[in-house]
Formats: structure tokens, sequence, C-alpha cells
């Protein structure tokens, strides 16, 4: 399904149909394409969806060659410093190379925030913007010894946290992160929500106010149900969610009304929707393509999440693009229900939120219909443990086997961002999309 036209602009199209024409003429992994574009006759969203898709894997394998504009003084731009190469973090299957162009990656969130009126309002002018995430993806890392206050401020921004994992925080840092706030009294909070609710547990259980940003932007990962239960006992200020990658810049930003709206100026999004039986015509993945960025053009790129569309008007008054109800969640961290169908982290974190005292779960799905879950709970396992199987029957089945067990803690991944749920026997993405 694709919305109608019209929620796109003249200027959207144009923009489409230049990255199109240019990438298929001087960029040498976008020319191998050029057979399957049905041509300049046909409208310019059909051109892109009769393309492939880009996956982590070309970028890997085609990297940087591949991706160099034909012309482009690539070299002196590198010793210029306009652009430099950055590794995401992660397992080496993980990780990807790319190319960081800071001016671009600067336009393309100040235009993010134009999505939101609370953000655009505290970003009008120099703010101040403290940022709480892993060591890994954000900031320099130490998890033997600490980094001064000094040494962690860059520009307008404070970097709260040097460490891989919340699980390496001591007593002293989270009284350390709580000073740092009221030292440096940000106007924007941008978290992991995953790191956020540690701080907020502990500032909870130990009675200590935080200072009150005017805005948190949750990044990195997705906010579930018990992170923001701890979250929204700290802080009243309004939050949301920003949605992007290293390669894309950012994609969609939630307004003040939840949903989620396309950063039009800066990226082009594809929707593929899954089959009817794993979520209908609204839920799907999205393909994006990157517009303005002269030195790094990517095209038609998974970034491995999957969306939810709204289809109602939203009541911010934003129109242009696509506008998401939810983003549904990692399909890699995606679970199939007793009979096969998709459930999507979202999904899984919906059910879990009717269970009291939960402050995190890993779930594995081992086979078709075998699901093992690890739970931290506040109250003794006897008591959660109906709870939690009555909880997961209703996503997976009564007829499905669950073995519960309680943590202390849930571990992050290799990357420093932590994954819930997972499935050892999770078919394709493909074997989901719905086929014309
Ligand atoms: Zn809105």
């Amino acid at each position: 399904m694709q919305l109608p036209t019209n929620n796109f602009s003249s200027a959207y199209h144009a923009s489409s149909l230049e990255v199109l024409e240019r990438s298929l003429k001087d960029i040498p992994f976008y020319r191998a394409w050029r057979a399957l574009d049905p041509g300049a006759g046909r409208p310019v969203d059909e051109r892109f969806q009769a393309l492939p898709v880009l996956g982590k894997a070309d970028i890997r394998q085609y990297f940087p060659g591949g991706f160099i504009p034909q012309g482009a003084d690539f070299d002196t731009a590198l010793a210029r410093g306009i652009i430099e190469y950055v590794a995401t973090s992660g397992t080496t299957s993980e990780q990807v190379t790319n190319i960081w162009n800071q001016q671009w990656w600067d336009a393309s969130e100040r235009a993010s925030w134009q999505l939101n009126r609370v953000l655009s309002d505290a970003t009008k002018s120099e703010h101040r913007e403290a940022l709480l995430g892993s060591a890994l993806s954000i900031g320099d890392i130490d998890d033997t010894g600490d980094i001064a206050y000094e040494d962690r401020l860059w520009k307008n921004y404070l970097f709260l946290n040097e460490k891989s994992s919340p699980l390496l925080w001591q007593e002293k840092h989270y009284r350390r992160m709580i000073e740092e706030l009221a030292r440096f009294q940000p106007d924007i909070l941008e978290a992991n929500p995953s790191y956020l609710w540690h701080l907020c547990r502990y500032a909870s259980q130990h009675n200590v106010s935080l200072h009150q940003p005017r805005a948190i932007i949750y990044t990195y990962e997705l906010p579930f149900a018990w992170q923001k239960r701890w979250i929204q006992r700290v802080f009243d200020c309004p939050c949301a969610s920003s949605y992007g990658s290293t390669e894309l810049g950012y994609v969609f930003m939630e307004c003040p009304y939840g949903r989620l709206h396309q950063n039009t100026r800066f990226v082009r999004v594809d929707f593929q929707p899954l089959a009817p039986e794993h979520g209908g015509h609204d839920m799907g993945r999205i393909l994006v393509t990157t517009f303005g960025n002269p030195w790094y053009q990517i095209v038609r790129f998974d970034p491995g999440d999957i969306v939810r569309l709204s289809e109602a008007p939203c009541a911010c008054g934003g129109r242009e693009g696509f506008v998401l109800e939810a983003i549904e969640g990692r399909f890699a961290y995606c679970t199939q229900d007793y009979r096969g169908r998709l459930i999507t982290p979202r999904r899984l974190d919906a059910a879990m939120q009717g269970v009291d005292g939960i402050s995190g779960y890993s779930l594995v799905q081992e086979a078709p219909g075998e699901y093992a879950i690890r739970v931290c709970a506040d109250k003794p396992l006897s008591q959660a443990r109906e709870e939690i199987v009555t909880a997961l029957q209703r996503v997976y089945g009564i007829e499905a086997k669950f073995f519960v067990e309680f943590c202390d803690a849930i571990q992050p991944e290799p990357s420093g961002k932590f994954c819930y749920s997972r499935s050892k026997c999770l078919p394709d993405i493909n074997h989901f999309i719905r086929t014309r």
C-alpha cells in the first residue's frame, strides 16, 4: 500500500527522481541496477519499486569504491575533514563502515526537530544537550576508569556515560550523573531508554529528583513499557522517539501526538507491506533513500525494522510523507506464534505490560511453539509465573510451551544495545513480505 501521492510534495518527487537518475548513472554499485529500471517514461515511485534492496552486506562488500560518485574528489574531502570513515558498533557480522558527513548529519537532525513543536521550540537558539547511551555508540569509552566531566564536554553536548553497559555503573556513577544533570542544565536529554530507565530507577528508589529538561529524545532503541514506567516516575517533560541510523541520518521523528513523521527533506521512504496473516496492509518494512548528501548516496536501504502506518491524519497537522502509528521493532528481534504468524517486539511488550513489577525480560524462541523467557521481576517467581504465562499465551497461543525463569539483569549485546526477544528459527524477511 502506498499513501495517496498528494501527501508528497513536488519537491519530494523531484529529489527522488534526481537521486535515482544520478545514482544509476554515476555510482558504480547502483549502475548494476540499471537493467531493472523500467525507464524515464514511468512514474518515479514505480521505478524505485522495481529496484533491489540495499543491505549491510552490500555496503561491506563494495565499500568504499562502489559508493564513490564518478568525479568526486574523495581523497581531498577526507584530507580536509569534510568526510570521514566511521564504523558502527556490534559483532563482526553487524559492523559496517560508512562515510560520515557531519554537516549533512547536523542538517538532517535540525530538519527532524521541525517535525515536533516542542523540539523545534527547545532548539531555536543555542541549546544544551546531555547524551546518555552506550559509550560504544556515543562519546569516549572507558570501562575500567572514569573520564572527567570536562573531558566529556564537546561543544554544547555533555556525554553522561563512558561505559559500554549500564550494568557497569556503580553508586558513584549514578550520583555523578544526577549531579551533572543539575550542573549542566540541559534543554534536551537524548537517551537510550535501556540506559535511562536504570538511572530513573535509581533516582526513584533513592527519592532523588532530577533536573527536568524541556524534552527527552529516545534514540538508539525503542522505549519498552517497563522502561517508560520508571522514566515517567522521574521526568514529566515531553518524550519523543527519534528514528534513524548512521547510514540514513534522521528518518522519522515522533510528534507530541505520539505518531512518527517522515523527515521528507532528507529521506525518501518506500513501504513494503507484510502478508495479511503477518500483520496486514499497514504493517511492513521500510526501504530508505537519502537526499542531499553529496558524499554518500544510499538507495533503498533496509534499516531492519518493522513499522505500522497511521492511516488517519495526525492532530499535529504534519501531512507530508509517511506517518507511523508505531515502530514495531527490529525484524531480527521478531518471533512467531504457535501458528507461525509474525510477533513483533512491540506486540510482545504490549502483552508483558499487563504483568506487574517487571523490569526487563529476554525471550528466546527455541523452536516452533517453544519459548524460554528470563524475567527480572520485583516479586517472587511463584507469584509472577502464572501472570507471565497467561500474557504469553495471549500472544503465542494456548498450545505454545513456555519455560520461565528469573534473572537479576539482562546483559547488553556486543553493540551495547539490548535485545529483549529473538528466535532461533526465524525465516528470512521475504517469507513475511506480501507477494503481489
Ligand atoms: Zn503528528
